[in-house]
């Protein structure tokens, strides 16, 4: 680790809680559309930040950040028109009833919410996740985050199905009934759940899995599932806090890629550009129900800067078209890891949809053998040539880019050569050796 001055106060200052990125952590201090630059000067190509997913430092949005801020930051408890005015274009995004929003200021108070109201909707408890889920960090979504804390301290009213995972699963690719044998998964889950006393109140669930290493569901898997969760009385809150906002390129939202309806959605990251904005959106009839239960106020959720922030945010996303932007330039990187994959053998599985990839390195595609370590190294070398990324997954060994949405064919040749260099030094160093 580098000896900077700033890491040790970092160090005192700062909970040791926080982790940094890479072994050479990045002292970034400027940003414009997808390069971030450290206080050196150096240019990083931003593979990672979905947050700024229309580039970092948008002109437009800064200037309507800005503009509000003169002009006024209050709260919900007052008249206000912008956030009125938000809330309506965001809803008409969105499809059939899911029009009425509750503005919160991070993905996982809106997950927190979304439970809440999920379980006064209902009038059950129980929950469904997916194993490794990551959906926040407070204490009611730690608990409905496997991928936060051990098996052994899930809540009864917690049930935790496997996913789709068609590579490493228990059901793969070379099975045909897969998709109906991981819904099918549901049916368990809802048992459990009745055998310790609970009904589902609710399937929360990221469209595109993220924390598992990005999953791209087969097309049968959902239908099914909202099926047998609604028969059991349950709602589907959908997670869009990674997938939402034109990240897969193929439609605003990840679940409308299922021709599907969830009964809740939650939304953060990409929604402010940065700045702290997340929501849930639900029906009419459901927000009455929840409404019937509890006041909402959340001081900063929903304030007039945050509110113009979010609409300049959807303004870019259309005026710039960013939509087909990711699902070309996606194609295009799609296609060309694709080829890296091919010719790389510690690359056992490529997955991805948009501008969202997940290149899980095992130690044999054979034995499809985890690896993390390999993964953490080409983080470091990608980083000490320019290009940043991440990883994720389960076993830590899924190479993570996802990058701002406004990438061009350019950067996505950049990233590809670059990491085509990476994986070379790294198997030329056996980088690809069994850990221990
Ligand atoms: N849901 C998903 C799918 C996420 O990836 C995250 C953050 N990584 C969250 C919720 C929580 O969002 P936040 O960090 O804004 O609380």
């Amino acid at each position: 680790m580098s000896e900077s001055p700033l890491i040790a106060r970092r160090q005192k200052a700062l909970s040791p809680s926080y982790r940094l990125f890479y072994d050479d952590p990045v002292h970034l201090v400027r940003g414009q559309g997808v390069w971030l630059f450290d206080a050196a000067g150096n240019r990083f190509l931003d593979c990672y930040n979905n947050v700024a997913s229309v580039g970092h430092c948008h002109p437009h949005i800064v200037a309507a950040l800005a503009r509000q801020a003169g002009l006024l930051n209050t709260h919900t408890r007052y008249l206000d028109a912008t956030v009125i005015e938000y809330s309506e274009r965001l809803a008409a995004k969105l499809p059939g009833q899911l029009s009425v929003c509750l503005f919160v200021c991070t993905g996982s108070e809106a997950n927190d919410l979304a439970m809440r109201i999920a379980r006064a909707a209902s009038g059950h408890e129980g929950a469904i996740v997916v194993e490794a889920a990551y959906h926040g960090n407070s204490s009611l979504v730690r608990e409905l985050s496997p991928g936060s804390y051990g098996a052994a301290e899930r809540p009864g009213w917690l049930a935790v199905i496997e996913p789709p995972n068609l590579y490493r699963g228990p059901f793969r690719t070379d099975d045909p009934g897969a998709a109906g044998k991981y819904a099918a998964l549901i049916d368990d889950a809802i048992k459990g759940l009745e055998e310790r006393g609970h009904r589902p109140a609710a399937f929360l669930v990221d469209s595109i899995f993220d924390s598992n290493g990005l999953l791209v569901a087969p097309k049968e898997y959902f239908p099914a599932v909202y099926a047998k969760v609604r028969a059991a009385g349950g709602l589907i809150i959908a997670d869009e806090v990674q997938a939402g906002f034109c990240r897969t390129g193929e439609s605003w939202w990840g679940f409308e890629m299922f021709g599907l309806m969830p009964d809740i959605v939650t939304l953060g990251k990409p929604m402010g550009a940065g700045h702290p904005l997340a929501a849930v959106v639900t029906t009419p009839a459901i927000a009455e129900a929840f409404a019937e239960t509890t006041d909402y106020f959340n001081t900063f959720g929903g304030n007039p800067v945050s509110a113009a922030v979010g609409m300049a945010v959807l303004e870019v996303l259309e005026a710039e078209n960013i939509l087909e932007n990711t699902r070309q330039v996606g194609g295009y990187l799609g296609a060309a890891l694709g080829e890296l994959a091919a010719r790389h053998e510690i690359i056992g599985d490529l997955r991805g949809i948009g501008l969202f990839y997940g290149l899980e390195l095992v130690h044999g595609r054979d034995t499809r053998d985890p690896a993390p370590e390999a993964a953490r190294r080409l983080a470091n070398l990608m980083r000490r040539e320019g290009v940043l990324l991440g990883h994720t997954g389960r076993f830590g060994n899924v190479l993570k880019i996802r990058p701002p949405l406004v990438f061009s064919r350019d950067n996505a040749d950049q990233l590809v050569e670059t990491l085509d260099r990476a994986l070379a030094a790294l198997e030329g160093t056996d980088g690809t050796r069994r850990e221990g």
